[in-house]
């Protein structure tokens, strides 16, 4: 079983250690947790030995072997891509709500499509204010085009989760990245055994990443950049472009990636995950072809939620190119890599005992897979 301690090993190991990614796992599930401008702080100690923070945190005793048990009921192996069904290429269909998408706008098709046909009653999303992402609850399926467009951000996206839950909501979707999808994956297994816990999510929808933005460090950056505006949308085009592009109500400027990449906090270096592998459905973008998608289905609901979005016409697919599938698994491959050997590196990894916690647990096979040999 995973080792599950309580808020004053995740203030230690998490605040304190460096780690925190600002996911909002453990926001609003007690009084003592809060989220100010994408930062996640403990206003005040707690003496449980075992928390619900500690238990769903991204950053904390991670054991990938039980989740991949308790999901696929087989064990994690380290595949680039995690396990899936089928790979696609997707965009936004005719009869989707319009809105101003990262990509082909698949996330927003999917979700609306969802909320529409009542597969789910509520979805939590990532919505902008000023530069800061906040999330957001949603019923309405023309109310989904308001979280559209990545917020290269952590954000405290699970607050609105634990907020839905604690209001009695169940067959809720949720949007969010590899590290909230894995915190809302140990969250469905009731990791602490309480008797009146029923599943509160009815499709988890993950995006791809490779990092996010520490949202305070950002500020400055982009404020010497564009000055006081209106962010209207923010994109990282592909290799060779080499900068952040941040749209406004002023026009388009240009951050380099060299000024972007120490603001990203330092639990990115740690994240396994490219791709969401404990989602339903997991999309990113298709590299050099902007309108696009790449959209992974993992799951039989993650199928049916595609098929019905196809069904309705939200939702248009095509084949997915070998050779870019080929590029995608390189990708995350190389992601785990550095992320096992970082945390590796830093006793990160596998280490046992209480004075010794670990943020990542995974199969000794796996990190042979992962890294070419055993650490
Ligand atoms: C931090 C971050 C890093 C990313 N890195 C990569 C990458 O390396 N490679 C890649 O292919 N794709 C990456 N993506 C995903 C990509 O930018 C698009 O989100 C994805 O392709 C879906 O496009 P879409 O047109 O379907 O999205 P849309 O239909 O426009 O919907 C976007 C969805 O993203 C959600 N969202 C926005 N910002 C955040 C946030 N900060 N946290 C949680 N949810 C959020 C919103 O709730 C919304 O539902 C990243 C996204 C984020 C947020
Ligand atoms: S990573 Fe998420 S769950 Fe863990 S401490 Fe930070 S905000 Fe809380
Ligand atoms: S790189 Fe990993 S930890 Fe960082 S924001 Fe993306 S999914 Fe979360």
């Amino acid at each position: 079983m995973a080792v599950i301690f309580g808020s004053n090993e995740l203030a230690a190991d998490v605040l304190t250690g460096g780690l925190c990614v600002g996911c909002g796992a453990c926001v609003d599930l007690c009084p003592y947790f809060k989220s100010h401008l994408g930062r996640t702080a403990r206003l005040f100690a707690c003496d449980l030995k075992q928390g619900r923070c500690y238990a769903h945190c991204p950053k904390a005793e991670v054991d990938l072997g039980e989740l991949a048990q308790a999901c696929w009921n087989g064990p994690y192996e380290g595949l680039p891509l995690g396990r899936y069904r089928r790979i696609a290429m997707a965009r936004a269909g005719a009869k989707a709500p319009k809105g101003n998408f990262q990509g082909g706008g698949t996330v927003s098709a999917i979700t609306a499509s969802a909320l529409a046909a009542r597969t789910i009653e509520a979805a939590v999303l990532t919505g902008r204010e000023g530069l800061v992402a906040v999330p957001m609850l949603v019923t309405d399926p023309n109310d989904v085009t308001g979280a559209a467009g990545s917020k290269f951000m952590a954000a405290p996206t699970l607050s609105a989760l634990n907020r839905a839950v604690r209001d009695g909501r169940r067959n809720i979707g949720v949007v969010g990245t590899p590290c909230q999808i894995t915190a809302v994956a140990q969250m469905r297994q009731n990791p602490l055994g309480r008797e009146d816990f029923t599943d509160p999510v009815g499709l988890a929808i993950g995006l791809f990443c490779t990092w996010a933005l520490d949202t305070r460090k950002l500020m400055p950056v982009v404020a010497e950049c564009v000055g006081d505006t209106c962010i209207l949308a923010m994109d990282v085009p592909p290799p060779p472009a080499e900068i952040m592009v941040v749209d406004t109500d002023r026009g388009k400027a240009e951050i380099p990636l060299s000024k972007i990449r120490p603001l990203v906090p330092h639990g990115c270096h740690i994240c396994p995950d490219m791709t969401s592998e404990w989602a339903d459905v997991s999309i990113g973008q298709v590299e050099g072809m902007p309108g696009w998608n790449t959209l992974i289905v993992r799951t039989a609901k993650g199928d049916q939620a595609v098929d019905a979005a196809v069904h309705s016409k939200f939702l248009e697919v095509r084949e997915f190119p070998q050779e870019l599938k080929r590029a995608l698994e390189k990708a995350g491959a190389g992601k785990k890599a550095r992320a096992v050997r970082t945390a590796a590196e830093e006793g990160r990894l596998n280490t046992t005992g209480e004075q010794n916690r670990a943020a990542l647990r995974m199969p000794p096979a796996a990190i042979e897979r992962i890294t070419g040999h055993t650490l």
